[in-house]
């Protein structure tokens, strides 16, 4: 499927993905940042970035991301909000991954534009046996950081990236231990910015356990009619 890129205009459209590890936000944020000509912010990229870099925010972030904990909510807030200040960010951003936590939340609350009514979000649902089998599928180029999977997306070579023909790997946080740490992280810290932002603007809930075409298309409807 090949959907037009939409100009934001004037207009900027702020998107949030709320979901677990393994829903499919960072597919839908790539495709989705596309369609609206806005970039995409990942803080789990931004964080792997840094640890590759081995700057300090990398040094501090490595061996919380190891084990499947979160990152502290203030390191992630001064992340996004230098970010979100640069020029590229004036017509909106889909955030993949931030927030991920009330403080975060809050933190977003303070930042210029940050009022949630001026936000899309969106909450993928995917069931807890899927998660795992696409995380224990999921392998990731370290070098460009283009995500595929085993059985449901596969490079065009078997372990080699299609974008920059590095070897693939898994990601150590992608380990079954790790993943577990991860979503009992999820439930405990992030879950409950499902009420928050469902009490402060529209949430849209997606079926993340369909094929990400369809996927898409559903998240397009909901862009358009809040348009
Ligand atoms: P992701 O690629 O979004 O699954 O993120 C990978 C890891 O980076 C997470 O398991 C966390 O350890 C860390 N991380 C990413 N985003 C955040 C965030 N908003 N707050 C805290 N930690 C984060």
């Amino acid at each position: 499927m090949a959907a037009a890129s939409k100009s934001a205009g004037n207009d900027a459209v702020r998107v949030i993905f709320l979901g677990p590890p393994g829903a499919g936000k960072g597919t839908q944020a790539v495709r989705l940042a596309a369609y609206l000509g806005v970039p995409k912010i990942s803080t789990g990229e931004m964080l792997r970035t840094a640890i590759a870099k081995d700057t300090p925010l990398g040094r501090e972030a490595g061996p919380l991301i190891d084990k499947g904990n979160l990152v502290p909510d203030p390191l992630l807030v001064a992340l996004i909000a230098e970010r979100t200040a640069e020029s590229d960010c004036k017509s909106g951003f889909v955030l993949d991954g931030f927030p991920r936590t009330l403080p975060q939340a809050a933190g977003l609350e303070q930042m210029p534009g940050g009022d949630p009514r001026g936000f899309l979000v969106f909450d993928f649902e995917v069931p807890r046996d899927e998660l795992m089998r696409r995380l224990s599928g999921r392998r990731w180029c370290p070098k460009c950081q283009a995500t595929y999977h085993i059985a449901n997306q596969p490079p065009r070579r078997p372990g080699i990236c299609d974008v920059c023909s590095s070897m693939l790997v898994q990601r150590d946080d992608d380990m079954e231990a790790v993943v577990e740490r991860r979503l009992a992280e999820y439930d405990r810290r992030t879950l409950p910015l499902i009420e928050y932002y469902g009490a402060r603007t529209r949430l849209i809930r997606i079926d993340g356990y369909r094929s990400p075409d369809v996927v898409f298309q559903d998240l397009l409807s909901a862009v358009e009619v809040s348009a």
